[in-house]
């Protein structure tokens, strides 16, 4: 942990970078579980303590009681993006649904879409019979246009989206003034809102999971690095593990296990925290509700306003370390600050005389066509789940079901979703995955603040930067 002294707009701050996350800061970074003991063999072995592991074990473990479960964690449960992200469990697609019918067909993206609508109840539904408290609170999203060019992608994209699953009650066109009546963001000129998003603490959820599944006697052997996967058996740094499955959920960690390195791009995004804010800037907000509010930017912004009365806001100022390396216990770059701290002064002005407490990164995993992926290879035994392009939270949990069908062999609606077994090709070698991919975040950040001053068309950079990322 290591204080950091930044200029803020009209307050200097003294901030926490890193040690993992914000969300920590309650509870403290959970102590150890025991590293594995030996080789040892079990029926299924998990690579990963997030909520793609730990969803897999618990709903394995609630079909087949009697199955042994071992999930192998590098650092501690709930280390990787589970930990850390913005706590939208939101029912937006891991990916373009366009994309999964391109190679289906649309009724299969309309299913996964239907699929991803029931996860979000699903997930509140384990949380209140397993009694987990992760400050969860179901008012919806809104996405925010703060420009005309985001206007006109948000009501362009209307029609798409009724293609694929979203009814007129799943999402709402919405004026400024109607926005505004919700929350107050500067220069917004009007909202799209869906109903289905709930707020949540992912801390809380991550490390109440984990509780969950060793209660029902699934073995989580935290610092074990699992160095090597092969077909029936995990390689760690404390023995191996002989399983007849071997679910790798890595998501953006992934590249780091041999012959991994250029499946998925461990993309960063990052937050900050501001301080508990003082009734009269709420005043000036509104924003009574948890609803979850994002903007329409290519850049774009994701934000919470949290169970103790601040705003946690992210964003993806540097997406991308050369060489596919992620950051240290979450700390941040000094401009990802600067970057996040300007977005939460434009969107919410009555900050700026607030002070940021903590700042923290992560990363999130990114398949060459951004559409997620679930899969089991029966010959090998071999099986995954990730690639949710920064859609993990709800996806993790019909990933996990998903999984589960597949071990056991179900024959479920679940198991012919689009996202099973698909296979994309693999990102560039370096240098040119990092001269690509910074470019063309480069190319949108100059797009987004072109089109701040520009007229409603969505600037040709962006569009052209869409083209060749594969991003839309
Ligand atoms: C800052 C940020 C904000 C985000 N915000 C949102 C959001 O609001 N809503 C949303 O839906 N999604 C969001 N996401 C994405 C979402 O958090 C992830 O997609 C999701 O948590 C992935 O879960 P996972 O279990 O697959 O991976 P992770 O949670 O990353 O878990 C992987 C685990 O594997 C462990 N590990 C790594 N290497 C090894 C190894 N060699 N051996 C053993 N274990 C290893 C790690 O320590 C980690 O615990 C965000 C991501 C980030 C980074």
């Amino acid at each position: 942990m290591r204080g950091v002294q930044a200029i803020n707009l009209e307050k200097t701050s003294t901030y926490i970078d890193g040690d993992v996350s914000y969300w920590y800061r309650g509870s403290g970074i959970p102590q150890r579980r025991p590293a594995l003991a030996g080789d040892t063999s079990v029926d299924v072995a998990v690579v990963g303590g997030g909520l793609t592991g730990l969803w897999t074990a618990y709903y394995l473990k609630s079909a087949q009681p009697d199955l042994r479960i071992a999930i192998l964690e590098k650092e501690f449960a709930g280390f990787g993006a589970s930990g850390r992200n913005g706590g939208w469990l939101s029912a937006e697609p891991p990916g373009e649904l366009r994309r999964y019918a391109e190679t289906d067909d649309v009724a299969s993206a309309v299913r996964l879409q239907k699929e991803m609508f029931a996860a979000v109840d699903e997930v509140l539904r384990v949380l209140e019979v397993e009694r987990i408290d992760a400050h969860v609170q179901k008012d919806g999203l809104l996405h925010v246009a703060t420009t005309p060019s985001q206007q006109a992608r948000l009501v362009k994209r209307m029609p798409r989206m009724r293609r694929y699953g979203w009814g007129e009650q799943d999402l709402t066109l919405l004026s400024a003034s109607d926005l505004s009546r919700r929350v107050k963001v500067a220069g917004a000129v009007g909202a799209a809102y869906s109903p289905h998003c709930a707020r949540i603490q992912p801390a809380l959820l991550v490390r109440g999971l984990a509780q969950v599944v060793e209660r029902m006697g699934v073995a989580i052997y935290e610092g074990t690095e699992v160095t090597q996967v092969q077909p029936s058996l995990a390689i760690t740094t404390h023995g191996r593990v002989r399983a007849d499955f071997v679910i790798r959920a890595l998501e953006g960690f992934t590249a780091g296990l041999e012959g991994l390195k250029r499946a998925w791009l461990p993309m960063n995004s990052s937050m900050i925290v501001t301080e508990p804010l003082p009734s009269s800037a709420w005043d000036e907000i509104g924003w009574q509700g948890a609803e979850l509010v994002g903007d329409e930017a290519h850049g774009f912004a994701y934000c919470q306003r949290t169970s103790d009365g601040r705003i946690a806001l992210g964003g993806r100022a540097v997406p991308y370390r050369y060489g596919s390396r992620w950051d240290n216990r979450g700390e941040t770059m000094s401009t990802t600050f600067d970057q996040l701290r300007v977005q939460l002064a434009r969107l919410f002005p009555a900050t700026r005389s607030v002070g940021i407490e903590h700042a923290w990164a992560g990363v999130l995993g990114v398949p060459r066509d951004w559409c997620a992926s679930v899969g089991l290879d029966r010959a090998t035994g071999l099986g995954w789940a990730g690639g949710y392009v920064g859609h993990g939270v709800t996806s993790t949990n019909l990933a996990g079901r998903t999984l589960t069908d597949l071990v056991l062999q179900r024959e479920t609606d679940l198991v012919t979703l689009p996202w099973v077994g698909r296979k994309v090709r693999k990102w560039e070698v370096e240098p040119v995955r990092w001269l690509a991919v910074r470019s063309l975040y480069l190319a949108y950040h100059a797009a987004d603040r072109r089109e701040r001053v520009s007229n409603s068309k969505t600037s040709a950079i962006a569009t052209l930067a869409d083209l060749i990322s594969g991003r839309r």
